[in-house]
């Protein structure tokens, strides 16, 4: 496949380099070739004149089935939302149901420009699914809570997942213990050591509330980060969902031994959790990735208004604390690093996976393009997310802004008809 005249390429190499006037070219799932005039011979053309090219999105925090759960709570904080509709909600959801969520929320990030997200929930195997179908790539791992006995039946899955997902082009598999406020010291060591085993990362709710940081202190006499430090959690392989309330010793910990953030701020917003402190973080030089965390906190899958949220919310008070290029390493490759994928995804860079969207310039909200610094404004602050084609593992998935592989009405359908159920 060929991208021919591409007006803007924007690589996300190290160099941040925006090439105009480009072509691009894919030989099976990766790139193959960047410059300029390249040969069509037999190759499938996509024309992108007047198109920006650029990586597919990385949503590092989700939990995808939750997006048949759609507006059902609105305006708790988080430990009344969760008991009070999320987990009562759950108890309905069923294989299929999980399924239909996982379709329609593939369906909606493939539409808005994410190609990769990182996933923890329940019904993992119906996830996988949707994720094959789709076309999209995805991080998955099974949610390890004990609060209800049934411990060791979700370590199994967590295993099962792992095992079955094994050699698939575009899945791979994390251990995923919920938080440290649902599992136990036990089930944190034995996820710790599956992902060792198995060599994987671990993602984990951390530090999302003050609530969670004061029972920790109570139960643990530290705060969640430094708990998990203390049971050897924090390293290069950890994935920390929010960090919202992080102390300065806990960020100094992560500094020196590694770990990811990952920033959700609609989510921590929405449900009265708090704002991480995401610019001081980032002074520390600890990889910050953003994700959008589930539908019922959200309420959409959009990581472009995600993007645009992070970056305003943090120059609220001091606009020079976080600029526009910031904002869209976060959802590209620093997403990548945060899965441990920044060799195959995150950049357009020749060898690296074919995951890339292309926006078109030719809308109201694109137009004027101020240079290349402009562009990037323009991503980062006034693009809607509705892409034009998205590719990924080198497969068309998305055209003309619609999914390929699956069918868009029926996937609507089951959704909507199962809103009663939720209801
Ligand atoms: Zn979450």
């Amino acid at each position: 496949m060929i991208l021919k005249n591409i007006r803007y390429l924007v690589t996300q190499n190290d160099d941040r380099q925006i090439i105009e006037d480009v072509d691009l070219l894919i030989h099976g799932d990766r790139i193959a070739g960047i410059g300029h005039q390249i040969p069509a011979g037999n190759h499938r053309i996509i024309d992108c004149s007047n198109k920006v090219v650029m990586p597919g999105l990385i949503n590092a925090h989700t939990h995808v089935s939750m997006t048949l759960l759609r507006g059902i709570s609105d305006n708790k904080e988080l430990q009344d939302w969760l008991e009070e509709d999320i987990f009562p909600a759950e108890e309905k959801l069923e294989e299929e149901d999980a399924y239909i969520g996982a379709l329609l929320g593939c369906m909606e990030m493939l539409t808005t420009g994410t190609t990769t997200f990182n996933d923890m929930y329940d019904h993992m195997d119906q996830v996988a699914e949707a994720v094959d179908q789709t076309g999209i790539r995805a991080m998955l791992g099974r949610g390890l809570l004990d609060v209800d006995g049934e411990r060791d039946r979700r370590v199994d899955e967590a295993i099962e997942l792992v095992e079955s997902c094994r050699g698939h082009g575009r899945i791979s598999t994390c251990f995923a213990p919920h938080g440290v406020y649902t599992a136990s010291e036990q089930l944190l060591l034995e996820a710790k050591d599956c992902a060792e085993i198995f060599n994987t990362s671990y993602h984990i709710h951390v530090s999302e509330t003050e609530k969670e940081v004061n029972d920790s202190i109570d139960e643990n006499e530290k705060p969640p980060l430094e708990y998990l430090n203390e049971l050897g959690l924090v390293n290069n392989d950890l994935i920390a969902a929010h960090g919202v309330w992080l102390t300065d010793k806990e960020k100094q910990i992560m500094a020196e031994k590694g770990g990811n953030v990952i920033h959700n701020p609609a989510a921590n917003l929405k449900l009265g959790s708090g704002i991480a402190d995401i610019p001081e973080i980032m002074e520390k030089e600890i990889n910050v990735a953003l994700g959008t965390d589930g539908v019922a906190s959200n309420n959409n899958l959009n990581l472009f208004e995600e993007a645009k949220l992070a970056s305003i919310l943090h120059k609220r008070n001091n606009p020079e604390k976080i600029n526009e290029q910031q904002i869209l390493d976060m959802a590209t490759i620093n997403g990548a690093k945060a899965l441990g994928l920044e060799d195959e995804i995150g950049s357009i860079e020749l060898g690296k996976k074919a995951d890339l969207i292309t926006i078109d310039l030719d809308s109201p909200d694109m137009t004027p393009v101020h240079g290349k610094k402009g562009l990037i404004s323009n991503i980062v602050y006034s693009f809607s997310g509705k892409v034009d084609d998205v590719v990924v593992d080198g497969e068309p998935v998305v055209q003309g802004g619609e999914v390929v592989k699956v069918g868009r009405e029926k996937i609507l359908k089951y959704a909507a008809d199962l809103s009663e159920k939720f209801e």
